[in-house]
């Protein structure tokens, strides 16, 4: 019988605060230039790191998360961190994915440049930076030297065998959350930013008013 392939498993981690469609087409990129199996959303349920909490409940995160995927069989959307008591590090996640796919799982775990930047801060960078490979999107724009000058081993080419660290660059990012929030405070158009779905899931919410 032949080798068993390895399962390659995307994991894109952030607070979706909210999901937009920039997310979605980071997600569709690296499951297409990773061949990746499938790409876990996972939102975080109390991220380390951030002193003020998020702005809405990490149920109606995972939600719009939920709505945002439904219509892609090759994403799903994870409670994992949001059940997990205490702060979401990276490494119990990767670890507890090992453990529920097996240790013959190579997982992408892909999520936005400036969290990457911070990455030799987190919980046990060492042992996080080999258990899985990073993939940093960026936005239009971004400086990639800060990224450059601050890691070890990043590589802009999904080519290389051995990097923990690879950039994506995605265009679509020049979406933000944080744009969306701004958008709905000042009576804003979000449409087509997000899914269809997710916007009227909040508006009928009345959720960043
Ligand atoms: P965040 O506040 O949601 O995002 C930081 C920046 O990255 C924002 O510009 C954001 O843009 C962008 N971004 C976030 N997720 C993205 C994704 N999946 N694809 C593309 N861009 C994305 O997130 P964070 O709190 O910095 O954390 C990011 C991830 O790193 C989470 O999974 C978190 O659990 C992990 N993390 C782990 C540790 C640790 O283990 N100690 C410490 C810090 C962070 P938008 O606002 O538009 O999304």
């Amino acid at each position: 019988m032949g080798k068993l392939r390895t399962k390659r498993i995307g994991v894109m981690g952030g607070t979706f605060d909210p999901i937009h469609t920039g997310h979605l087409v980071a997600a569709e990129e690296a499951r297409i230039q990773f061949q990746l199996d499938q790409v876990l959303f996972m939102p975080s349920g109390y991220p380390p790191h951030k002193e003020e909490r998020n702005n809405l409940a990490a149920e109606d995160r995972y939600v719009m998360a939920v709505i945002a995927t439904a219509d892609n069989s090759d994403f799903k959307v994870s409670k994992m961190e949001i059940e997990r008591p205490g702060p979401s590090y990276t490494i119990d996640t990767i670890e507890q994915l090992h453990g529920e796919y097996g240790k013959n799982t190579q997982i992408f775990f892909i999520t936005g440049a400036d969290a990457i930047l911070e990455i030799l801060t987190w919980k046990e960078p060492e042992k996080v930076l080999r258990e899985a490979v990073f993939i940093a999107a960026t936005r239009p724009g971004y400086d990639l030297a800060k990224l450059e000058q601050a890691l070890p081993k990043v590589e802009k080419t999904s080519q290389a065998q051995d990097p923990q660290i690879i950039v994506m660059e995605i265009p679509a990012l020049a979406i933000s959350s944080t744009d969306i929030r701004i958008r709905i405070k000042e009576s804003r158009p979000i449409r087509y930013l997000v899914p269809d779905g997710v916007c009227e899931f909040i508006e009928k919410n009345g959720f960043y008013r």
